[in-house]
């Protein structure tokens, strides 16, 4: 993409060696990684920044998720069988029930990433469009997000209430 604004390290694409943004047990919050391992496009394993401790690659949506929901183990391997089917479940993440630590949490990524970036930089949201992750988006109605992950065509958008996972990519 071109006419992007200069991202962050952490906000490029993932690979060994770079900054990312993971769950820190051991610290009790989101923090900067170290991408120690990878398995194709997949982040497997991070090591903190601050405490130094090496463990799997958490998202703060992922952990807060668990804790929401005790049904842990089965849930994720639920969730991740749904993203990977291609099936437009992800939606909303956020169901009716309110699940404070997810969107607390979520709002501290996405208040600190909007920090770092220009919304004058932001280009609305289509399903044509074709984002980056780091990306800036002004959607209509869910406000200003910021790209967390492009799927084949979908994007996992954070918004200032939680992510939200949107079509994109379609053809003009
Ligand atoms: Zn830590």
């Amino acid at each position: 993409m071109t006419g992007l604004h200069r991202l962050e390290r952490s906000s490029t694409e993932p690979a060994v060696g770079r900054d990312v943004e993971a769950w820190c047990a051991k610290c009790g919050r989101a923090m900067e990684h170290t991408i120690v391992a990878m398995v194709g496009i997949e982040v497997i394993q991070v090591r903190c920044r601050t405490c130094g401790g090496t463990h799997k690659y958490k998202t703060v949506r992922e952990v807060a998720r668990a804790e929401a929901e005790p049904r842990t183990a089965s849930e994720g391997r639920a969730e991740k069988a749904r993203a990977s089917s291609g099936e437009k479940a992800a939606r909303a993440p956020a169901k009716p029930k309110a699940e404070p630590t997810e969107v607390r949490a979520a709002r501290v990524v996405y208040q600190r990433l909007m920090a770092q970036r220009d919304r004058d930089t932001a280009v609305a949201y289509a399903v044509t469009l074709e984002p980056t992750a780091g990306q800036v988006i002004d959607h209509k109605q869910f406000g200003y997000g910021v790209v967390d992950e492009v799927l084949l065509n979908k994007a996992r958008i954070l918004f200032a209430d939680g992510y939200r996972t949107l079509v994109v990519g379609r053809p003009q």
